[in-house]
């Protein structure tokens, strides 16, 4: 038996379909955890219900304390960070924030992520996937990863729950293609990066590769951003 009907209808409402770890927006694709598993006694009332991402999931799930790695939930950890996230998704119901602090804090947050993201003309260099055609400055490097960065501070973060989800997501993606900068490309005279020309000659499946990979992840984040700047103005901003 897991949790019944009820229980998972008022968690699923409760996290408005979002990850309570990462803030991710699930839809169907979600899970609820058993906080105290079963076989050690946890039950199936909505107080040991965490619903989460299938990441985040199989990371609490994983954990293998015969081989401490990384840092282990607590129960009373993940009941805090549900608690943090059904609250945030409480203030957040219907289509825009109602209170006005948290309407100034999230427009300084959106003001900080177009800081970020928009000025340096980070996101056009993404979307016409500038990492493919030649060498481009260091500065779209440090760029990303100040993004990832700033992600990580508790203060950049929106109070709404569905502007955070779209941004945890775009933190996944800067994330992925944080990964690929370095993986694929290397210094190209002064302050500049790219894909090594010669592998065209020499290594012409690892340049295939690259370029596959970037072009795979650079769409989904110019996606995620327009719909992050979309919502967001007209959350914040529209009467
Ligand atoms: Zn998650």
């Amino acid at each position: 038996m897991g949790f019944d009907k009820t229980v998972a209808e008022n968690a699923l409402i409760s996290c408005g379909r979002h990850c309570c770890l990462c803030h991710k927006f699930c839809g169907t694709k979600m899970e609820l955890h058993h906080i105290n598993q079963k076989k050690h006694g946890g039950d199936d009332s909505f107080d040991n219900c965490l619903p989460l991402c299938f990441d985040c999931h199989s990371d609490v799930m994983t954990y293998n304390p015969d081989h401490p790695k990384g840092k282990k939930y607590t129960f009373s950890e993940l009941k805090r960070h549900r608690a943090n996230w059904y609250d945030k998704v409480k203030f957040s119901e219907g289509t825009k924030v109602t209170k006005s602090n948290y309407l100034n804090l999230d427009m300084k947050t959106f003001e900080r992520l177009n800081e970020l993201l928009d000025s340096k003309s980070l996101m056009w260099f993404i979307k016409n996937n500038g990492f493919i055609s030649g060498p481009f400055p260091d500065k779209i490097y440090t760029d990303v990863y100040k993004f990832i960065l700033e992600c990580d501070l508790p203060e950049f973060e929106f109070i709404d729950a569905d502007l955070e989800g779209i941004k945890s997501e775009l933190y996944d993606d800067f994330k992925l293609l944080d990964n690929l900068i370095s993986k694929y490309t290397f210094t190209a005279g002064p302050n500049r990066q790219s894909i090594p020309r010669e592998w065209e000659m020499k290594f012409p499946e690892k340049l295939e590769n690259a370029i596959l990979d970037f072009q795979r992840i650079t769409p989904i984040i110019s996606k995620n951003y327009e719909s992050l700047i979309k919502l967001a103005r007209r959350k914040l901003y529209s009467d």
